[in-house]
């Protein structure tokens, strides 16, 4: 089963991502993830990425796809991937299209986490990290300890990270529309968009979620 997983930022896609790669037995495919990972790795598409990367511009489509393409063919994808951060435009759709058509699959399903943007907001201005292991909270739902240190690592460093502002939320999310908005028009015809409420726990999220990959 071959999945595209949306939501706005700050939506709880990569919770639910994680919950759906352990249910499906099958992997999460990020770009983000991957083209990292090429880079780290030193190989010649890694360094043709450095070169558009370190200019601050966009990595072209095709490269991105030749990527996508040999993620596709490792024998983990054999039985379909949960697509997270792709396509982001319809050029990218009708691309990803025509690679899962070439091994006889399709886009079974494309899932939209709908979440409120006041509630994202929420959920984001209050979240604080600690910086030296990542642990997260929420000023509302788990405080970080008053004394300012770390429950999990004892470090000084919880903060509230400079992206995690109403602004930047805003402006993430007025992005995510523009872009997605397209993507899932070029989807709808087929009928396999399924738009799931994505308020409320991860358990109940992730019920509808698996509930709507069970409707064919
Ligand atoms: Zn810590």
């Amino acid at each position: 089963m071959d999945v595209i997983l949306f939501g706005p930022p700050g939506a709880g896609k990569g919770t639910q991502a994680k919950l759906l790669v352990e249910t499906l037995a099958i992997p999460q495919i990020s770009t983000g993830d991957m083209m990292r990972a090429e880079r780290a790795s030193g190989s010649a598409l890694g360094k043709k990425f450095d070169e558009y990367m370190n200019q601050g511009l966009l990595v072209p489509d095709d490269l991105v796809l030749e990527l996508f393409a040999q993620r596709l063919r490792r024998p983990d994808a054999a039985e379909g991937a949960i697509f997270d951060g792709f396509p982001r435009t319809v050029p990218q759709a009708e691309a990803l299209d025509a690679k899962l058509g070439e091994l006889g699959r399709r886009v079974d399903r494309v899932i939209v986490l709908e979440v409120p943007l006041d509630l994202i907001i929420e959920r984001v201005t209050g979240r604080r990290v600690c910086l030296s292991c990542g642990q997260t909270y929420h000023v509302r739902y788990s405080p970080p300890p008053p004394s300012g240190e770390c429950s999990s690592c004892g470090a000084n460093d919880v903060v509230q990270r400079a992206d995690d502002t109403e602004e930047k939320v805003r402006t993430r999310d007025a992005g995510y529309h523009r872009e997605t908005l397209p993507i899932l028009a070029h989807y709808e015809p087929t009928g396999v968009v399924a738009k799931i409420d994505g308020v409320g726990t991860i358990e109940e999220i992730t019920a509808r979620v698996l509930g709507a990959l069970q409707r064919s």
